[in-house]
């Protein structure tokens, strides 16, 4: 079995530069749901002091993930913003200070087994920096009696266009993603790792096949350069050959996935005690003069990203992440989350591809790595049709945006699924 995928261009110019470390901007605004499952709660008021790395937000919810000041300063707000996904969400809104202290309670955790080890990982704030934000503790804490995972799969194939945050991390963060891998193999007593990469990464596959080469069951498995490689169904596929069925978790196939950069944000929390607070993001894009990836704080504004690039135009887009699952952005005050991973800036806008009729050339089925039917899905979408609608299985689709990426009639086929879902999660 082949699975389908689509070649794309890549655009990463931002792959040989070292990383620029650290934007400090002037404030944040620290949005208190940044992970998949409930919001946190402020911990803090207008007025307080806060140092970098206090905890500011948390939840008593299973799924959800704590949340921590980026920086030292006062908190000038308990503001209400609207997330990307369109989501209404509390924040903190923080005046940097002059000075950046650590807060006191950041040092190493004691972890010395799997109880301790997921508690520190909790603890952490850590979210899924693939894009997913699924807490990471619950991915850890997976029920042994129901599942005997016995592969921990690495996602480093970070195919999107202009995005190279994973791939920076792995230049000069490898030991740590070595590091991080072997921690959790042997709290979790998993076998074996195999890091999956896309074959257009010839330098970080040669570092990562010599770093791997001094450790017992860590692998690099390189993969075809393929849109979408990096997605979960599709990275178990290519790297075990395990098929990941409807409804499936990964767990179900013995595997566990997690992103290269998560990985390398434990090892240096097991190491530091210093929690999620920090995003390495890609600045790229069509006007950019110099694109780059910088480490900056969580909750740093678009403002103050557009006030540090070197740009030719003003850009008439904005977009959070790639430009196949990204989200435009037009509010400068939108502030950058856990699960960022690059800013991308545009001269041209979105529109001006008005949809033609779909002549039925098919390619939109031939690229769909989930096999469904999106003029199929279309056409039920648009006549709200309901059953049908869960009959050709839009569930399942992960708005990759293959389909509209290879559509001759520019027809907005991943967009529909996006609001199908919606459609069917709001009861029809
Ligand atoms: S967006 Fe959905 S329907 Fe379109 S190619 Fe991706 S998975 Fe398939
Ligand atoms: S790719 Fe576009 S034009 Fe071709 S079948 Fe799919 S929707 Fe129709």
């Amino acid at each position: 079995m082949k699975l389908h995928s689509i070649r794309l261009p890549h655009f990463n110019d931002s792959a040989e530069i070292l990383t620029v470390k650290t934007i400090m901007p002037s404030k944040v605004v620290i949005s208190m749901s940044q992970h998949g499952g409930v919001p946190c709660t402020p911990l803090v008021k207008e007025g307080d002091t806060v140092k970098t790395g206090q905890l500011i937000g948390t939840s008593d919810a299973v799924i959800s993930a704590p949340v921590h000041s980026s920086v030292t300063g006062t908190v000038t707000g308990i503001t209400e913003i609207i997330n990307i996904m369109g989501k209404r969400n509390k924040a903190v809104v923080i005046e940097t200070a002059d000075e950046q202290v650590m807060h006191e309670s950041v040092k190493p955790p004691i972890v010395n087994d799997r109880e301790s080890f997921i508690q520190a990982v909790k603890e952490s704030g850590s979210v899924g920096l693939g894009g997913a934000g699924f807490p990471t503790y619950v991915k850890l804490n997976y029920d042994r009696k129901l599942s005997n995972v016995d592969t921990l799969l690495i996602n480093a194939a970070e195919c999107e266009p202009y995005i190279t945050s994973d791939y920076r991390a792995i230049i000069e963060e490898g030991k740590e993603l070595i590091e991080g891998i072997k921690l959790i193999k042997s709290y979790l007593e998993i076998d074996n790792a195999y890091i999956g990469i896309e074959a257009d990464k010839p330098k970080a596959i040669e570092q990562l096949t010599m770093m791997c080469s001094k450790e017992q069951g860590i692998h690099v498995k390189k993969l075809p350069s393929a849109y979408p490689q990096g997605a979960e169904k599709v990275l178990i596929y290519n790297t075990t050959g395990r098929i990941l069925k409807e409804g499936e978790l990964p767990v179900s196939v013995h595997c566990l996935v997690m992103n290269c950069s998560s990985v390398i944000f434990i090892s240096k929390y097991i190491k530091t005690g210093i929690p999620l607070i920090n995003r390495r993001i890609t600045l790229d894009g069509n006007i950019i003069n110099r694109p780059v990836n910088v480490i900056v704080p969580i909750g740093t504004q678009l403002s103050e990203l557009l006030n540090f690039i070197n740009v030719r135009k003003q850009p008439n887009r904005v977009v959070f992440g790639g430009p196949m699952m990204g989200s435009s952005v037009y509010d400068p005050e939108t502030p950058i989350l856990k699960t960022n991973n690059a800013v991308l800036f545009f001269e041209n806008t979105a529109a001006g591809q008005e949809p033609t009729p779909c002549i039925r050339c098919g390619r939109c089925v031939r690229a769909c790595s989930m096999n469904l039917m999106p003029t199929e899905l279309e056409a039920a979408y648009d006549a709200r049709d309901i059953e049908k609608l869960k009959k050709l299985k839009v569930n399942i689709c992960m708005n990759c945006g293959a389909c509209s990426f290879v559509c001759p009639a520019k027809r907005n086929l991943s967009e529909k699924n996006q609001l199908a879902k919606i459609l069917l999660r709001n009861g029809g």
